[in-house]
């Protein structure tokens, strides 16, 4: 029987929650996440900040200039186009976080999710969220209200090819029911943790 002496602490977890714009990836976060010590990635994008958004805390802001610079000097873990707007991962705190035990979530859309896992490999934790139907997830983008019906209609087309993508990843959770999948995201979480045990 040996007694772990060693001081170093684990490797925070680098879970990666993606799906398509208006599946409730936000919320199911904010319910899954509620109390507990995670490192919440902030993003960098180029859209406009939407009525109540804050800089530095929904998103960082930027000019497509400024965004560019960062992706040049390599200072995003990945970035993707979306919908006529960039958005980026910035990679310095997440990597600090993960140095220092913090599990880390990032809520990103798919083709970034796919970067993540092949620079990360086994390391990044890809959880699908899947709508209950299209049909649902037009009534959820409409919903909000934020969006141009042009705009929408963007969203939509390219939710269809991101749902494509859903066997890539490594969990899927379907969003019908926000308790149970709240539940899922818990186990996931648990199974994982229980995956980097020491022999
Ligand atoms: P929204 O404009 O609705 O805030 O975000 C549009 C899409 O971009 C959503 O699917 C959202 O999850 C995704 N997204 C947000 N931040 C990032 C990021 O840093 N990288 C990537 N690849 N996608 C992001």
């Amino acid at each position: 029987q040996t007694t772990p002496t060693s001081s170093t602490p684990r490797r925070g977890l680098l879970i990666v929650m993606t799906g398509a714009s208006g599946v409730g990836k936000g919320t199911l976060r904010e319910r899954w996440l509620a109390g507990q010590d995670v490192f919440y990635s902030t993003s960098w994008t180029t859209r406009e900040a939407r009525e109540g958004e804050r800089d530095g805390v929904d998103y960082v802001f930027v000019t497509p200039e400024a965004f560019l610079d960062k992706a040049r000097q390599g200072g995003f873990l990945e970035h993707a186009q979306f919908v006529g707007n960039h958005y980026g991962t910035p990679i310095e705190p997440i990597e600090a976080a993960l140095a220092r035990g913090q599990d880390v979530v990032l809520e990103i859309e798919v083709e970034g999710a796919m970067q993540v896992k092949h620079r990360m490999g086994e390391e990044a934790v890809l959880v699908f969220i899947m709508p209950p139907s299209l049909t649902e997830l037009r009534r959820r983008l409409t919903g909000r209200a934020t969006e141009t019906p042009e705009r929408i209609e963007k969203r939509l087309a390219r939710a269809r090819d991101e749902i494509r993508e859903a066997h890539a990843f490594r969990y899927v959770v379907v969003n019908d029911d926000l308790g149970r999948a709240v539940r899922e995201l818990q186990a996931v979480q648990q199974a994982e943790r229980a995956r980097q045990l020491p022999e």
